[in-house]
C-alpha cells in the first residue's frame, strides 16, 4: 500500500465486500508493510501455541521507521513476498488475523495531540481489489464493529498512545534511548520476558500492584500490566493499575 492509494472516505461511507468468488480472492495478501501491534502478536502466538521469540524468529520485522524512534514489529513476507499465513483457502489465521487486515479497505492514521490520540480513517483504493466494486455499503464504526476491531482496540489504543506521543518522551528517557526502547520492545512484544521481569522482588517494591496482578496467568493482564509500566516508564504516566511506590531503585 502506498501512500497514493489512500483516499477520504466521503460522508463516512463506503463500498465494500469481500468473498471468495471474487476473482481477486487473496491478491491482498502479497508483498505488505504491515505493522503488528502488541495484542497482534499476543493473538496469532496464542493460536499457534508458540513462544514470543520463535515468532519473531520466524514470522517478524523490526521497523524503525514507522514510528521513530520506537522499533516495532512488521510481518515477514516469505521469499515470494506471500503473507506467510496465506493458504489457496485463504487466511489460515482469520479468527486472529492482525489488526490491519481486520481494518482493510481501511487505513487508520493515529496522531497524537499529547492529550488525547486522533485517529483518522482512509479508504485503501487498490486496483486488484473488486470488493470495493460491491453494492454493500458501511458506516466506519459499523466495519469495525462488523471486523471485531474493537476487542483487538482495547489494547491498541493505549499502544498507539504511547508510539505517537514522543515529542513527550521524559528528558532522561531520551538520554537513555536505547535502553528505554529495549524495554519499551521487551513490554510490548515479549511478555514472557516481561513477566519473568516482574516476578523478581524488585517490581513490586517499586511499585503497588493489585494482587490480581501479581500472580498473573492470561496474557491479558500481562499485557496490560505491561503498557501501564512502559507508559509510566517512557513519560510518567500513571495508570489505573500500577501505581509507582519508589522509583529512585529505576526499574
Ligand atoms: S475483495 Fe479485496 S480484500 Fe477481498 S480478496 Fe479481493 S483484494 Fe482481497
Ligand atoms: S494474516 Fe491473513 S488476512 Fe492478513 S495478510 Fe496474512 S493471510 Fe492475509
Amino acid at each position: 500500500m502506498s501512500m497514493h492509494n489512500l483516499f477520504p472516505i466521503e460522508e463516512g461511507k463506503f463500498n465494500f465486500m469481500c468473498h471468495k468468488g471474487l476473482s481477486c480472492f487473496t491478491k491482498c495478501c502479497f508483498n505488505l508493510n504491515l505493522i503488528l501491534t502488541p495484542y497482534d502478536v499476543l493473538r496469532i502466538k496464542k493460536r499457534l501455541n508458540i513462544d514470543s521469540n520463535t515468532f519473531i524468529d520466524n514470522y517478524a520485522d523490526i521497523d524503525m521507521e514507522e514510528y521513530p524512534p520506537f522499533p516495532v514489529l512488521k510481518l515477514r513476507m516469505d521469499e515470494n513476498k506471500k503473507c506467510p499465513f496465506l493458504t489457496k483457502e485463504g487466511c489460515s489465521l482469520y479468527d486472529d488475523r492482525p489488526t490491519a487486515c481486520r481494518l482493510y479497505p481501511l487505513a487508520r492514521a493515529s496522531t497524537s495531540t499529547g492529550k488525547e490520540v486522533k485517529e483518522r480513517f482512509f479508504l485503501i483504493k487498490e486496483e486488484h481489489c473488486l470488493g470495493l466494486n460491491e453494492d454493500r455499503q458501511w458506516e466506519i464504526k459499523e466495519w469495525i464493529k462488523h471486523e471485531g476491531v474493537e476487542e483487538y482496540d482495547k489494547f491498541n489504543l493505549p499502544w498507539f498512545e504511547i508510539v505517537t506521543s514522543h515529542n513527550e518522551l521524559l528528558s532522561d528517557v531520551k538520554d537513555n534511548l536505547f535502553k528505554n526502547m529495549k524495554a519499551f520492545f521487551m513490554a510490548s512484544y515479549n511478555l514472557e520476558s516481561f513477566k519473568k521481569y516482574i516476578l523478581n522482588d524488585k517490581f513490586f517494591k517499586i511499585y503497588n500492584v493489585p494482587e490480581r496482578y501479581r500472580d498473573i496467568s492470561e496474557d491479558t493482564d500481562v499485557l496490560s500490566l505491561s503498557l501501564e509500566w512502559i507508559g509510566f516508564v517512557l513519560y510518567g504516566k500513571k495508570g489505573n493499575i500500577i501505581n509507582p511506590m519508589d522509583t529512585s531503585q529505576g526499574y
